[in-house]
């Protein structure tokens, strides 16, 4: 599974870190700091709700990049 965000749309609220730091590093102005990331084994359930956390809509999960 990878994540991958429009950093273009992020407004830098935060929701997205809030569910997870690690899977959603913020830069030092709060917007989104990257935009793509290989989600670690276990941490599925964290990126999906992420994602939804995001009221922008910029977050992408992509489940299988075959
Ligand atoms: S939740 Fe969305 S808009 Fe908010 S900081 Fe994260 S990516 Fe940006």
């Amino acid at each position: 599974m990878k994540i991958r965000i429009d950093k273009a749309g992020c407004v830098g609220n935060a929701r997205c870190a809030a569910v997870s730091e690690e899977l959603f590093p913020l830069d030092d102005e709060g917007y989104i700091a990257i935009e793509r990331i290989d989600v670690p084994p276990g941490k599925e359930d964290l990126a999906r709700r992420g994602a939804r956390a995001c009221p922008e809509r910029v977050i992408e999960i992509v489940e299988d990049d075959s």
